[in-house]
């Protein structure tokens, strides 16, 4: 029974004394409460709906938020790795190793230790490649 049907219940009830809610003041006591429960159960039921609805809303923006994250956190796992390490790249010119560390990255280029070309650096792998293709067909 929700809170609804049992208020409709007690109005029932309630009815079935036949009290006089005009000349009676305990009458017209339980009238007036027995009205408040009405208002009191819409409420209460109109909150619950809101509940179930906002915690499915949540639940999908939950979800999506995970997504997110995911993508976010994967993003700083890899930027983790030029912030705090270097790594070497072979000359496309003379095959020695320059080191790219984080000075380098920031400057944009480095220069090979070996014949001094200088490459332009940059953050995404897919145009280092493109760069170090280039450079090879220029031999
Ligand atoms: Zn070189």
């Amino acid at each position: 029974m929700t809170i609804s049907e049992k208020v409709a219940y007690l109005k029932g009830l309630a009815e079935g004394l036949d009290l006089d809610t005009v000349k009676s003041k305990e009458g017209k006591l339980i009238s007036v409460m027995i009205g408040i429960l009405e208002e009191l159960a819409m409420s209460v039921e109109d909150l619950e709906e809101n509940a179930l609805n906002l915690g499915e809303e949540i639940d999908v923006l939950s979800d999506d938020l995970a997504d997110v994250e995911s993508e976010v956190f994967d993003e700083d796992d890899d930027m983790e790795d030029y912030d705090d390490d270097w790594f070497e790249v072979e000359c496309p010119t003379c095959g020695a190793d320059i080191m790219v560390d984080d000075s380098a990255l920031l400057e944009g280029e480095v220069e090979c230790p070996g014949c001094g070309a200088r490459y332009a650096m940059e953050l995404t792998d897919d145009e280092d490649e493109e760069e170090e293709s280039e450079a090879g067909e220029e031999e």
